[in-house]
């Protein structure tokens, strides 16, 4: 029954990404999704319409569409029937997963239906991960009761991203001694913000473009920067004027807020379970350090400062110390 009603959600979706859903009884199926809402609807659907195909005591495991490429975020999905133990108290279960190298950090979320508690995690997928199909075994625990165990399967398709040239000042492309010292300093500093992430989840629903203006330069870009070859763009940048207002894409606790060579004026904010969004080149900082701020606090203006080739908003996201495709973030985080 579930197979000829996947089948029908194929034929009117597009073989855009693919995503897959394992069920503990070993029933298994498979569905292509051409967007999240579609995804959606299919999911509340598929829980409606499968009352008596899926086993009432067992768990499911979904990822999400969103982020099939290295580079992206995935979202894992887990529902878990109340029946299953700690008499359905949700802050009794707790779920564990690995995937791509890295410890899934779950938190409770939307029920799809009554009786079924909603767990996520978000995944970040390394930039260099080829085009790979990835089972990710998920163990569900409740204090006193048999773990249970549940499959879901991830395909990372091959990415493309493109390459631009850019002009910048010289010493951004070919740092002096002193500026290389400074870079290595700031880059330590950074690394322990990104390893003091909450252990809970700070934002609360999905999130935000932090200025409302058109994106000019994409997540994954191979950049070219005075003639040489320089990594690829690890963010996604707006065009916004001097002194654009720059708000926070979720709520969060303002981990740094400061100067640094590359990025300039930067604010970067913890959500929680090493989840961080970054807004770099502002011409003024309107946060401090320490603060929790809910979503659409002003954090900043735009500016140019740092190496940019001129005014505008860079935004960038690192999920588990990965720097991940912040249209990911804003298509799959909830
Ligand atoms: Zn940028």
């Amino acid at each position: 029954m579930m197979e000829k009603f996947l089948s029908k959600r194929f034929k009117r979706g597009g073989p855009v990404a693919v995503a897959m859903v394992f069920i503990a009884s070993c029933k298994t199926a498979g569905f292509h999704a051409d967007s999240s809402a579609e995804l959606k609807l299919w999911r509340q659907q598929d829980l409606a319409a499968s009352e008596g195909a899926i086993d009432p005591m067992k768990a499911v495991a979904v990822f999400s569409a969103g982020g099939t490429q290295g580079g992206g975020i995935a979202r894992l999905d887990a529902w878990v029937p109340a029946a299953v133990g700690c008499e359905g108290a949700q802050s009794a279960i707790s779920l564990e997963a690995d995937a791509l190298g890295r410890r899934l950090r779950f938190y409770p979320a939307g029920s799809p239906r009554a009786g079924v508690l909603g767990f996520s995690a978000l995944v970040p997928i390394p930039f260099e991960t080829p085009a790979s199909e990835i089972t990710v075994p998920v163990r569900i625990l409740c204090v006193g009761r048999q773990p249970l165990h549940v499959e879901a399967r991830l395909v990372v398709t091959t990415a493309s991203y493109p390459s631009e040239t850019l002009t910048v000042d010289p010493r951004h492309v070919t740092p002096d001694a002193q500026s290389l010292k400074r870079i290595r300093l700031e880059k330590k500093r950074l690394g322990a913000v990104y390893r003091a992430s909450v252990g809970r989840r700070l934002w609360n629903g999905p999130f935000d473009h932090p200025v409302s203006s058109i994106p000019t330069s994409e997540f994954g870009i191979r950049r070219v920067f005075n003639g040489q070859m320089q990594s690829f763009h690890q963010g996604k940048d707006y065009r916004a004027p001097e002194g654009t207002p720059v708000l926070a894409a979720g709520a969060g606790r303002v981990a740094f807020a400061g100067d640094l060579y590359m990025t300039g004026n930067t604010v970067i904010l913890d959500h929680g379970l090493g989840l961080f969004t970054i807004y770099a080149h502002l011409s003024a900082l309107k946060v401090e350090e320490g603060k929790e701020v809910p979503k659409g606090t002003l954090l900043g203006l735009s500016g140019m400062t740092g190496r940019a080739s001129g005014p505008h908003l860079h935004f960038g996201v690192n999920l588990s110390g990965l720097k991940v495709d912040p249209n990911d973030l804003l298509r799959v985080a909830r």
